[in-house]
């Protein structure tokens, strides 16, 4: 697929807002759903809402074995598989890594990840457009799809905007 995104920089993202909005978010669905949120989950979206870049599964373990204790990555995964599911994070097939949502969008809804090759950035957007057309496509060929995440790589508009770069 042809890249039409790369001038889109609506400021969309609120990732950056850190980790508490992400975990407040988290704690009010899980009451909201009858969901439990452990201490393993709410450390694991933690760490990924603490980041702007996607964190792989070992990562973030490491990042939770500090200070005596030792989180194993089967546990890491489990947390995450909670965590994708209920659209708290999102995985980046592309690089195996998850990122938090720093978005509210509907369950399942069509989404477009922007990852930037040069300084590791993602952002997350949702296109009506795209997604109307992906349906019309996947009904002509009569399949359904489980997803519908769309990854776009490229270089991002603040690495565009720099002197150097051009
Ligand atoms: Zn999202
Ligand atoms: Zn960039």
């Amino acid at each position: 697929m042809q890249d039409h995104a790369g001038t889109h920089t609506e400021a969309g993202c609120c990732r950056h807002n850190g980790p508490g909005e992400a975990l407040a978010r988290a704690e009010a669905m899980c009451r909201a759903r009858d969901l439990q949120f452990t201490r393993l989950r709410r450390d694991v979206l933690a760490v990924v809402a603490s980041q702007a870049r996607p964190l792989g599964a070992y990562d973030i373990a490491e990042r939770l074995s500090g200070s005596g204790k030792r989180v194993a990555a089967v546990s890491v995964y489990r947390a995450l598989d909670f965590l994708t599911e209920n659209g708290l994070v999102h995985r980046i097939a592309s690089r195996n890594a998850f990122v938090s949502c720093g978005h509210t969008h509907t369950d399942g809804a069509g989404l477009v990840f922007l990852i930037c090759r040069n300084c590791g950035s993602i952002d997350e957007t949702t296109s009506p457009e795209i997604e109307d057309q992906l349906g019309r496509t996947l009904a002509k060929v009569g399949f359904k799809p489980s997803s519908r995440i769309l990854e776009v790589e490229g270089e991002c508009g603040a690495c565009l905007g720099k002197p150097a770069a051009g």
